[in-house]
């Protein structure tokens, strides 16, 4: 089974991701988790995107695709993979499809974590605090958060085109949102509305006319 986590920064994908792998032995592929230890090691790599990263703006396509490329062909023998960040352009999910294909393979289930603009920035504004992420100051997570309605949220419809699409409440806490997660995964139904839409403007839109 191959899953994509899908939301806005700091909607809980990489939390939601790492209790998947752990439930299920599933293989996290999290691009910003991958273009981390690049920067931290100091590849030539990472000096590329470390500018790009903390201005909170996207990295190349190309950069993010062969990442996900190489690991796909170093575990031919997964599971399955969730997908944690990646994608998050259309060509991105372009991208994924035929790498998929080509490994005989498909995205099965892209589950989108539903979280409000004001609960985003709450989030992150206590992370900055506790963790200092560089790309969590003020300045850049705007810049994320645009990043994601311009270029991320179009995947929406691409994905509920192909009914794959699930909408599960991410403002619940994380064993809650775990549980509608699985509730997905089993095809037990959680009567999700699914939708082509793109959200709203939501409180962080209005806040900076975005
Ligand atoms: P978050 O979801 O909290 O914003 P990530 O860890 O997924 O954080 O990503 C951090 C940064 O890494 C992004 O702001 C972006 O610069 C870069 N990045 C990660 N994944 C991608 C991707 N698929 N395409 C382009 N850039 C990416």
């Amino acid at each position: 089974m191959n899953i994509i986590m899908f939301g806005p920064p700091a909607a809980g994908k990489g939390t939601q991701a790492k209790k998947l792998v752990a439930e299920r032995g599933l293989i996290q592929l999290s691009t910003g988790d991958m273009l981390r230890a690049a920067k931290k090691s100091g590849s030539e790599l990472g000096k590329k995107v470390a500018g790009i990263m903390d201005r909170g703006e996207l990295v190349s396509d190309e950069i993010v695709i062969a990442l996900i490329e190489e690991q796909l062909d170093m575990n031919p023998n997964a599971k399955g993979f969730i997908f944690d960040g990646f994608p998050r352009t259309v060509a991105q999910a372009e991208a994924l499809d035929a790498l998929m294909t080509k490994h005989n393979s498909k995205v099965d289930s892209v589950v989108r974590l539903c979280v409000d603009d004001e609960a985003l920035v709450k989030r992150i504004t206590k992370r900055f605090e506790e963790e200092g992420r560089k790309d969590d100051n003020p300045e850049s997570f705007k810049v994320r958060l645009n990043a994601y309605n311009t270029q991320t949220a179009p995947l929406l419809p691409y994905y509920s085109a192909q009914g794959k699409l699930t909408e599960v409440d991410g403002m619940a806490d994380i064993a809650a949102v775990s549980a509608s997660i699985a509730q997905v995964l089993d095809k037990n139904g959680n009567g999700a509305e699914i939708s082509a839409s793109t959200p709203k403007k939501g409180f962080f839109a209005r806040l900076f006319g975005g």
